[in-house]
């Protein structure tokens, strides 16, 4: 990114944080998970504190602000995103599109991260994660797998709800097995399947523990899915250090909008505990009055590096796990462009394949003039263009 003079700067200033050496501007650095002097290399220890707590509800009124940090709060005016970046920070582009922020102060009223996972993962290893995974997309353009730079990449902490539960809930309903029974008619036997029904009522607890909800959708689910896990053992209790240099996402579900999906997924849980505890496998009626006996969450977040490179005007966003996975590898999902010229290939090779099949099959089925090299031929030919 660019400050406005035009010169190639990095996020990771932070005024708040000074090195007690020599007064530069301190970093966070994933590698060592130290605070670092780029000046004099002086080293500033984090003591990372594991003792997370979860809040009760009733502290969501009063639950720390963004306001209550030295942070500026920033709206993307062409999609909308909403970030949170140390007030020192040169804020030039958003993560998502990299299209210039607009400063918007009145939001600051967000809840602030009780808990967070630090980024392990470095700028350059995620750099490297993505130009690797890029030379993988055999149906991308030949030009974006192995020259598109990546000239825009940011570390972004994803927001996420985690919700605890207990449970208490009352039941009653008819549920079903499935059985089969032989049955002799007219002197022979036959095998039917039958449902044997019958009636339950009674209580049962469980206890839900984090259960997540995502504070928004800005990286779309099914390419989350695939930077996840994020291990329970790696929460760590937020602290404003882990932002220097690095890029808070706001959520857009609101709290209790959240609360509501976790909700949604217990009583799913609960209903498929019921079943699995009569062993049925089929619901006539099955009601249920879950009561919540006590709930509690956190609001945490996620390191995901972000790059918003541009591939003929239109930008693919590519995300990469802040942390690695258990063989001490990245992890890489996104979007790239598809070549038109592949595409069109390979359905070519799928209709080959698909002709010289029936060549073969019409050939066999009957006529005397087996031609079987014309058709595997064929087949051969579109490989070889492949
Ligand atoms: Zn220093
Ligand atoms: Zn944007």
């Amino acid at each position: 990114m660019y400050d406005e003079k035009g010169n190639k700067t990095t996020l990771r200033k932070s005024s708040q944080h000074k090195c007690p050496n020599c007064g530069a501007y301190l970093v966070y650095d994933p590698e060592t998970q130290d605070m670092i002097c780029e000046h004099c290399d002086s080293k500033v220890d984090i003591k990372f504190n594991y003792a997370v707590r979860e809040r009760g509800f009733d502290e969501l009124e009063n639950a720390p602000r963004w306001s209550d940090s030295n942070v500026e709060c920033y709206r993307c005016s062409n999609c909308g995103a909403s970030t949170v970046m140390d007030r020192d920070t040169l804020a030039t582009s958003c993560p998502y599109c990299g299209s210039p922020v607009v400063v918007e102060t009145k939001k600051r009223s967000y809840v602030r991260p009780d808990t967070a996972i630090p980024f392990q993962v470095t700028d350059e290893e995620a750099r490297d994660g993505i130009l690797k995974w890029r030379r993988k997309r055999i149906l991308a353009p030949r030009d974006f797998r192995k020259h598109i730079a990546i000239d825009e990449m940011k570390g972004v902490y994803l927001p996420v709800w985690t919700f605890d539960s207990n449970t208490e809930t009352f039941y009653n309903g008819r549920l079903g097995r499935r059985r089969t029974r032989t049955v002799r008619r007219n002197g022979k036997t036959y095998t039917e399947t039958y449902i044997d029904w019958f009636y339950v009522n009674g209580t049962v607890n469980m206890a839900f523990d984090d259960i997540l909800v995502r504070g928004n959708n800005n990286v779309p689910e099914k390419y989350f899915d695939k930077l996840k896990p994020f291990p329970q053992q790696l929460y760590v209790v937020y602290d404003d250090k882990y932002l220097a240099g690095y890029i808070a996402d706001n959520y857009s579900v609101q709290p209790l909008d959240a609360y509501e999906q976790a909700k949604e997924r217990m009583r799913n849980r609960i209903h498929s505990e019921i079943l699995r505890m009569y062993n049925a496998d089929v619901v006539g009626v099955l009601n249920l009055d879950v009561r919540i006996k006590d709930r509690s969450f956190k609001y945490a977040m996620l390191p995901v590096y972000i790059t918003a490179s541009k591939y003929r005007n239109k930008v693919f966003n590519q995300y990469v796990s802040g942390v690695f996975n258990a063989n001490k590898q990245v992890k890489v999902a996104g979007r790239y462009p598809k070549s038109p010229l592949k595409i069109g290939l390979l359905i070519a090779l799928g209709l080959a394949l698909f002709v010289g099949a029936f060549l073969i099959m019409n050939r066999f089925g009957g006529f005397d003039n087996v031609d079987i090299s014309f058709a595997l031929g064929h087949v051969k030919n579109s490989l070889t263009i492949w």
